[in-house]
């Protein structure tokens, strides 16, 4: 489900996580690992006015894991502990309660220096639609909590859900808007299917995706469709075009009179890009 984010919505959407950044200790920002800079909402540092942060790269199942470990450094560099986690398999999932605890252990010491028992540290979970917010709830809750495709403006009640014995967590996500109005970010988020093809023509995806990934993974590329002959300049629209069709052609996407089925052919590159069938791709590097 795609939200229309008009300026009313976005206001809203801010107004609920400001709301919720006074109920928490720290905010848990969720970011997609293939597109870490075009899946950040970007007034995020404003949002959240200043809270406790830990940064999440989800999906790294099907991103470059080398580059990844990059964009951890990055986020280090700017002083912001991360961690690279599957939210669908829970792979290092477990991890994130320990480095909230470590996060905020400065918090929990004053309390135990007060002589008070620390309560469990509480968190919020923030990103963009469809970056794995109701799946990481899910997985931590260790039970069907969040329902997905959440919109901002329809807040059930809220509750908090318990992970583990020290970290409670918002059953609710705070939805933030992605950086939509730059044109590549929205073909970028495409590409990895944050925004659905009502948004942005399918063959204008495919047609960038072939784009984006001829150059940095062209092996991936051929190996997947049988492809034997590279674009002879990535500048060149009709290369490119040559390239979506002989992928067309290998996958017998082919109307009257031989042509190839450019929309039929678009879909199977996206389908597959997006179910990592070409390997493990990341679109944006530090
Ligand atoms: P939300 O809109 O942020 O709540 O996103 P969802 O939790 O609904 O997830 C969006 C899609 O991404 C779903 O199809 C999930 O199965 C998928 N997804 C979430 N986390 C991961 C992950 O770590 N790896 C992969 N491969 N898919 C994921």
């Amino acid at each position: 489900m795609t939200i229309q984010w008009f300026p009313g919505h976005m206001t809203r959407a801010r107004r609920e996580i400001q709301e919720k950044l006074k109920l928490i200790d720290i905010a848990i920002e969720l970011l997609d690992a293939r597109v870490p800079l075009s899946s950040r909402n970007p007034m995020v540092d404003e949002i959240l006015q200043g809270k406790p942060r830990l940064i999440l790269l989800n999906k790294a199942d099907l991103a470059d894991a080398r580059t990844t470990e990059q964009w951890r450094t990055y986020f280090a560099d700017l002083g912001y502990a991360s961690l690279a986690i599957d939210a669908s398999t829970g792979n290092r999932v477990a991890e994130i309660p320990l480095k909230v605890k470590e996060l905020l252990h400065e918090k929990i010491a004053r309390q135990i220096n007060k002589g008070m028992i620390p309560r469990a540290v509480r968190g919020l979970i923030v990103g963009i639609p469809n970056v794995g917010k109701s799946t990481l709830i899910n997985r931590l809750a260790g039970r069907n909590i969040a329902a997905t495709g959440d919109r901002p403006g329809v807040t059930k009640g809220q509750q908090w859900i318990k992970v583990g014995t020290e970290m409670e967590l918002l059953d609710t996500p705070g939805i933030l808007w992605p950086k939509f109005e730059d044109q590549l970010v929205g073909y970028k988020l495409a590409m990895t299917g944050a925004i659905r093809e009502q948004v942005l023509n399918v063959e204008d995806v495919a047609f960038f995706a072939i784009k984006e990934l001829a150059g940095r993974y062209w092996d991936a590329l051929a190996e997947r469709f049988g492809l034997t002959e590279p674009p002879r300049d990535l500048e060149d629209n009709n290369e490119l075009v040559r390239v979506m069709e002989d992928i067309g052609r290998k996958r017998g996407c082919l109307m009257s009179g031989g042509r190839v089925d450019l929309e039929k052919a678009s879909g199977i590159i996206l389908r597959e890009l997006r179910a990592g069938n070409l390997g493990r791709i990341t679109l944006e590097s530090p």
